[in-house]
C-alpha cells in the first residue's frame, strides 16, 4: 500500500461522498491507496453514509466508528494506527482541504527522499479577523514558551512517511496536541502554503471557547512555563514590597509621615489573594492531567472496524 489518508468525521454526511469522489478522481490508478474514516462519534447519519461508501469501494475504505464523540486529534489517533501506506496524508473530510494538494505532497515526498514531511500552513486566511489575531497570539507566545517551535498558520493537514508515522504514534499520551506532537518528534518538515476552501457543507465544529481550550491545551500540553510564571510573578513582588518597606520606612523617620493606608491594604489583599489563586489553578492544571494520565484511559474507544477487502481475498 502506497497511500493512506486519514480522515476524521465529525458530522460530514454531506461531505463524506464527495471528498471519497474527488480523491478517486485525484488519484484515479497512479498508485494504490486506501482513505482511513474516523467516525468521531456523528450525530448525523455519516456512520451510515460511510458504511454504504464501503460496499461500493471496500477495496479502498477503512472504517472505525468511535463509541462517542472524542474529539479530532483521537480521530487522527485512531486513523494512523489502522493506516498501511508509506505515505499517509492526515486530511479534512469538508473539502477545506483539496485532495489534489495531498497528492502533490506524496508527489513532493517521492522526489525528496532527504523530507519526512510535507505540511500544509494558511497564509491568507477567511476567518474573522477577531479569532486570526488570538490565533497569532496564541503562536507568539507558544514559540516563545515552548522549547519547540510551532509553525505559525500550520494546520494538521500534512503528509508523513511511515517513520514519523510511526513516532507519533508512539506518542500514546492522552491529551493531545497534534501541531505539538508532529514539531516535538522533529524530522525534516517542509511547509507549503494553502488557502482553505469553503467548506462544502455542514459547519465547523469549533466554537471561539473549544478555540480557547484547544490553545490552554496546546500550552499546558509541551511547556511548564505557566508554572514558572509564579516564581517570577512572586519574586517580582517580593523586590517591589522590599523597596515600598523602604520608602516607608524613610519617610516616617525622616519626615514623619504617618501613611494611611486602608485602601492600599485592601487593594494588596485582593491583587495578592488573586494571583494566587490564578497560580494554584495552574498548578491544578497540570495535576489534573498527572490525574487522568495516572488512569491510563484509552485515547478513544473504538465500537466498529470495517476492514478493507483486499485483492487477494476476494
Ligand atoms: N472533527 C472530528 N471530531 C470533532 C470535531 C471535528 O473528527 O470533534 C473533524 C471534522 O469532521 C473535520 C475536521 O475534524 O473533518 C476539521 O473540523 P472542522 O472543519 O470543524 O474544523 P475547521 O476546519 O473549522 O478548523
Ligand atoms: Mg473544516
Amino acid at each position: 500500500m502506497k497511500w493512506s489518508l486519514v480522515v476524521p468525521c465529525y458530522n460530514e454526511e454531506a461531505n463524506v461522498r464527495a471528498f471519497f469522489t474527488a480523491c478517486r478522481e485525484a488519484i484515479g490508478d497512479r498508485m494504490s491507496y486506501e482513505v482511513v474514516f474516523v467516525n468521531d462519534g456523528s450525530r448525523d447519519n455519516t456512520w451510515n453514509e460511510l458504511k454504504a461508501l464501503h460496499e461500493e469501494y471496500p477495496e479502498h475504505i477503512k472504517l472505525i466508528n468511535f463509541s462517542r464523540n472524542f474529539g479530532k486529534e483521537a480521530g487522527m489517533y485512531a486513523g494512523l494506527q489502522r493506516a498501511e501506506g508509506d505515505y499517509v496524508t492526515v486530511i479534512d473530510a469538508d473539502m477545506q482541504q483539496r485532495p489534489e494538494i495531498a497528492l502533490q505532497m506524496v508527489d513532493f515526498l517521492e522526489v525528496n527522499r532527504d523530507i519526512d514531511c510535507v505540511a500544509a500552513y494558511q497564509d491568507a486566511r477567511r476567518e474573522n479577523k477577531f479569532i486570526a489575531a488570538c490565533k497569532k497570539l496564541f503562536y507568539k507566545f507558544i514559540d516563545f514558551a515552548c522549547e519547540i517551535s510551532f509553525k505559525a498558520g500550520a494546520s494538521d493537514f500534512r503528509t508523513m512517511r511511515r517513520e514519523m508515522v510511526k513516532a507519533v504514534l508512539a506518542m500514546s499520551e492522552y491529551h493531545r496536541f497534534s501541531k505539538g506532537i508532529f514539531s516535538w518528534v522533529g524530522f525534516n518538515t517542509h511547509y507549503v502554503p494553502y488557502t482553505a476552501e469553503q467548506r462544502q457543507a455542514g459547519k465547523t465544529s469549533w466554537s471561539f471557547k473549544k478555540l480557547c481550550k484547544y490553545a490552554f491545551e496546546g500550552v499546558i500540553s509541551f511547556t511548564t512555563f505557566p508554572l514558572r510564571i509564579a516564581t517570577i510573578v512572586g519574586a517580582l513582588m517580593s523586590l517591589g514590597s522590599l523597596l515600598y518597606m523602604l520608602v516607608v520606612v524613610v519617610q516616617k523617620l525622616a519626615f514623619g509621615i504617618d501613611l494611611p493606608g486602608y485602601a492600599t491594604i485592601v487593594v494588596l489583599i485582593l491583587l495578592i489573594g488573586g494571583l494566587q489563586m490564578i497560580m494554584l489553578g495552574i498548578i491544578g492544571e497540570y495535576i489534573a492531567r498527572i490525574y487522568i494520565q495516572g488512569k491510563h484511559r484509552p485515547v478513544y474507544i473504538a465500537k466498529e472496524y470495517v476492514a478493507r477487502k483486499t485483492e487477494e481475498k476476494e
